[in-house]
């Protein structure tokens, strides 16, 4: 069996925040914190090591990168990790906190080199507090951040965050970098772009599938180039609630489309998921395996579940036209489980194990996919 010669995973640093935005696409709060420890990261890059593969990270979503007092070591190892080809950070940045400033400052200076290390600061108007979050962060960010920063927007129906960015920049003496709109501007944008990150689009998730559009904006002051880019709101979590109208991009599995790019999602709690843009990525059911498991097993048990999706793909209307329902595969997948669960809850546990909750789930799934789907 041939492994692949680059991962892309993306790993949610802890689940929790107290930035409370009604659209969090994580569900994200301050029950039951689960930090993701730099043991773990450890154990991932010494398994990529292991099969002589190279990887690219992304330290985004679940909740607040900042709000994990490990973040400076964990986003130092994977710097000096030799497999490492690119990692980006997305944080919402901080706002009075000096506890978390002084995080975020130890976490940049880790991560000189801004080709390898891609810092996002995020804006988005679903908080109140959000401007002032973010004006204060990027003040910092112009004054001693990395060379060069991202600046990540999440748009909904009627929203004037941009206008509200710009009228910010212009008081910080930041302006557009204009080089144009049209198709082969945008294409002269995407070579920028590349010239200045050294970017490969066919390989970084983050560029090549999230971001609608990308501007970019120059400090002459400060000797920065800042690069804006925008995503639409998603109808997950607890944007699902919002009252303005989203649909959704993903239609399909995206552990199909992606298939070419092996990925996975890890969460703070070390289980793997496999793809990272999947709507059930937060359901239990869909944990493929832990950071405990060999990385071959896991690799083998998505490319397991990858083949099945395929054979489902043209029967199933729900691929093309979800509304956050669960698509054959996974359904098959929950009703096995909660008829195993029926039976084990009639009958006990035989082991005389306690084994609830997302354990349970995680448990049976990894048994479903690797002994039945193969
Ligand atoms: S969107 Fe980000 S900042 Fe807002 S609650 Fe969720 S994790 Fe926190
Ligand atoms: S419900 Fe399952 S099969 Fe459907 S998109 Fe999500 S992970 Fe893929």
């Amino acid at each position: 069996m041939t492994y692949p010669k680059q991962i892309h995973i993306n790993i949610d640093v802890t689940n929790k925040c107290d930035r409370n935005c009604i659209h969090c696409a994580s569900n994200s709060d301050l029950k039951n914190p689960i930090d993701i420890s730099c043991e773990k990261v450890e154990r991932l890059l010494k398994e990529i090591r292991r099969i002589n593969s190279t990887v690219f990270l992304s330290l985004t979503g679940g909740g607040e990168p900042l709000m994990n007092e490990q973040l400076p070591d964990i986003v130092k190892m994977v710097y000096n990790f030799q497999g490492t080809k690119k990692f980006s950070l997305v944080t919402s940045g901080f706002l009075d906190n000096d506890i978390e400033k002084k995080r975020l400052k130890k976490t940049v200076k880790n991560a000189p080199d801004y080709k390898k290390f891609k810092f996002c600061l995020s804006l988005h108007s679903f908080n109140s507090k959000a401007m002032e979050r973010f004006e204060e962060t990027f003040k910092f960010l112009l004054d001693s951040g990395p060379k060069n920063f991202c600046v990540k927007t999440t748009v909904a129906p009627s929203d004037d965050i941009h206008s509200r960015l710009e009228k910010l920049f212009e008081k910080y003496k930041v302006y557009p970098f204009s080089i144009g709109h049209d198709v082969w501007q945008r294409f002269k944008t995407r070579v920028f772009t590349k010239k200045v990150y050294d970017e490969d689009f066919e390989n970084d998730s983050l560029v090549g599938f999230a971001h609608l559009f990308d501007y970019w904006y120059v400090c002459p002051d400060k000797k920065k180039l800042i690069l804006v880019s925008t995503q639409f709101l998603s109808p997950q979590g607890r944007a699902k609630n919002l009252k303005c109208k989203m649909f959704s991009m993903h239609r399909a599995c995206s552990a199909i489309f992606r298939e070419r790019l092996t990925d996975f999602h890890i969460d703070s709690n070390g289980s793997y998921f496999p793809s990272g843009y999947c709507n059930t990525k937060t359901y239990p059911h869909m944990t493929i395996g832990t950071l405990d498991e060999k990385i071959e097993r896991i690799i083998d048990k998505r490319r397991i579940f990858v083949k099945n999706m395929l054979g489902l793909i043209i029967s199933d209307k729900r691929l093309y036209d979800r509304k956050n329902d669960l698509c054959s595969l996974c359904s098959k997948i929950k009703a096995e489980q909660d008829a195993l669960a029926t039976k084990l809850i009639k009958g006990g546990d035989n082991d005389g194990r306690t084994i609830t909750g997302r354990t349970y789930w995680a448990e049976q799934t990894r048994q479903y996919i690797w002994n039945k789907l193969e």
